[in-house]
């Protein structure tokens, strides 16, 4: 059977774009099909805005430190409105580069809401266009938590286009998204709560990693309700009125529901195809990007694994080598680093020390909590928390964590070194760069604690 192309995707964002353009670039005929605007969460919702609200937000800091060097700061104040829309512009011009990508590549694109009907076979904007390969790379939205008065509540979608900024906020949740916009709200003024179901932030961070965390943003004022759940939102006189499953409750301007995501799957006609969904309602598929029907892969946040933009994009260019290159790819998932835009930053890579002790047995934890330089003439008291965790029988270093600014940047770089299984007597034998924060980390000498 003659098909129109040889690959159709669904879902025009960091996944999807890089999949379309990788197996345009092998030689496919490739079409993309989006219902929103070209550029996906990252570059829209995101990644890419957030980052920029943190950075204008971080000014606020950066100008308090300043007095400590001598500056004279005076009558610094944050137009929030303008680094919304400055964002906004970032944001434009990011799509129109996309579109531009994609167009330039030979992908055609195609506007509208695209749905699986038959074998092989999708339908978008009213017309049927059949492939060879279906790709579904529909990405993830957020979640609201089923309580009264849910519609009351921003997501982060509308939290990243607030045009005023709420001069008191409650933020439900713990994860990622929760403590980046709380350092967002909180460096730029607002009174912020962070109401979290358990003891601390960032399950499944190394457990050390959080407890710094949560207390260097506690320092910063942000104020944490542990343990709690929130029953319900109501409309009052001053604001939002926000009620705790123990009856307490607390009146803000605006509450945000950071409590998690879920796999864009409805109304693609998935189940009718033969796609196996999980549990978790996300799809399901093998290291080769399959799913159960033939013909149809999925890649990125829409399956679940590890929701991130650079994993999302190296499934999706495994994908296009295995189909179009004959170069059979399979992606690993090992050993990713991320970050987590808070205030301070998290950097990890690797085993938390929890996980290494579960899985390596032995291990020796190397931990260093200093007051970074910089800090000595700002009077800033924020203490900076780096950790390597080695395993102890082979002393491969296994993961390596920090907290503290710049977090993201030395763990891009030391994730080189825990994924190509350097030991800590690689570490030991590189001279550090001095006066620097991430010299630390080839100067830890004993163990602090093994277990
Ligand atoms: P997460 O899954 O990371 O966090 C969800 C949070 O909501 C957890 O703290 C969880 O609590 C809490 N929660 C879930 N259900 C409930 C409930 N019913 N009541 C109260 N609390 C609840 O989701 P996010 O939305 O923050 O992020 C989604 C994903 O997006 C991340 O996992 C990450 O992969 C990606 N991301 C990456 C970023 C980056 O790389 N910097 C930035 C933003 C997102 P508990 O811990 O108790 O389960």
């Amino acid at each position: 059977m003659a098909f129109d192309y040889d690959l159709f995707t669904i879902g025009a964002g960091s996944g999807g774009v890089a999949a379309s353009r990788r197996a345009a670039a092998h030689g496919a005929r490739v079409a993309i099909a989006e219902d929103r605007r070209i550029g996906g969460t990252c570059v829209l919702r995101g990644c890419v805005p957030k980052k920029l609200l943190v950075y204008g937000t971080h000014f606020a800091e950066e100008l308090e430190d300043a007095r400590g060097y001598g500056w004279t700061v005076e009558r610094a104040r944050l137009d929030w409105g303008a680094l919304v829309a400055a964002k906004d512009r970032e944001t434009d011009r990011l799509h129109g580069i996309y579109a531009k990508l994609l167009a330039g590549s030979g992908v055609a694109v195609h506007e509208g809401r695209a749905r699986i009907v038959a074998a092989n076979t999708v339908e978008v904007a009213g017309r049927r266009v059949t492939a060879r390969h279906i790709l579904v790379a529909t990405g993830g939205r957020p979640e609201r938590l089923a309580i009264p008065g849910a519609e009351l509540a921003i997501d982060s979608d509308q939290a990243l286009d607030l045009r005023e900024l709420p001069r008191r906020v409650a933020i439900l949740g713990g994860g990622y998204i929760a403590v980046e916009f709380a350092g967002i709200f909180r460096a730029a003024g607002a009174e912020v709560t962070q109401v979290i179901r358990a003891d601390r932030v960032l399950r499944g961070f190394d457990d050390e990693c959080r407890a710094h965390l949560q207390a260097e943003m506690a320092r910063k004022g942000v104020r944490f309700l542990a343990g709690a759940e929130a029953a319900r939102i109501e409309r009052v006189a001053g604001g939002l009125r926000l009620e705790l499953r123990d009856g307490s409750a607390l009146e803000v301007d605006e509450v945000m529901m950071a409590t998690g995501r879920r796999p864009n799957t409805a109304g693609l006609g998935l189940e009718e195809a033969g796609v196996t969904l999980n549990k978790a309602g996300a799809i399901a598929v093998d290291e080769w990007q399959a799913t159960t029907a033939p013909g149809i892969h999925a890649i990125g946040d829409v399956t679940d694994r590890i929701n991130l933009t650079p994993v999302a994009i190296a499934e999706g260019r495994g994908l296009a080598a295995t189909l179009f290159d004959g170069n059979p790819t399979r992606m690993d998932h090992s050993c990713v680093a991320s970050a987590v835009f808070s205030q301070p930053p998290l950097g990890t890579v690797g085993l938390s020390e929890e996980a290494a002790a579960a899985q390596c047995g032995a291990v020796d934890v190397y931990t260093a909590l200093f007051r970074p330089m910089k800090h000595a003439l700002s009077g800033r008291e924020e203490r900076t928390l780096m950790k390597l965790v080695v395993e102890r029988a082979s002393q491969v270093v296994v993961g390596a964590h920090m907290v503290g600014a710049d977090a993201p940047e030395i763990i891009q770089a030391l994730a080189i070194a825990v994924k190509a299984r350097l030991t800590k007597r690689d570490f030991d034998r590189t001279v550090a760069v001095h006066p620097t924060a991430a010299e630390e980390f080839v100067l830890m000498r004993e163990p602090t604690r093994r277990t």
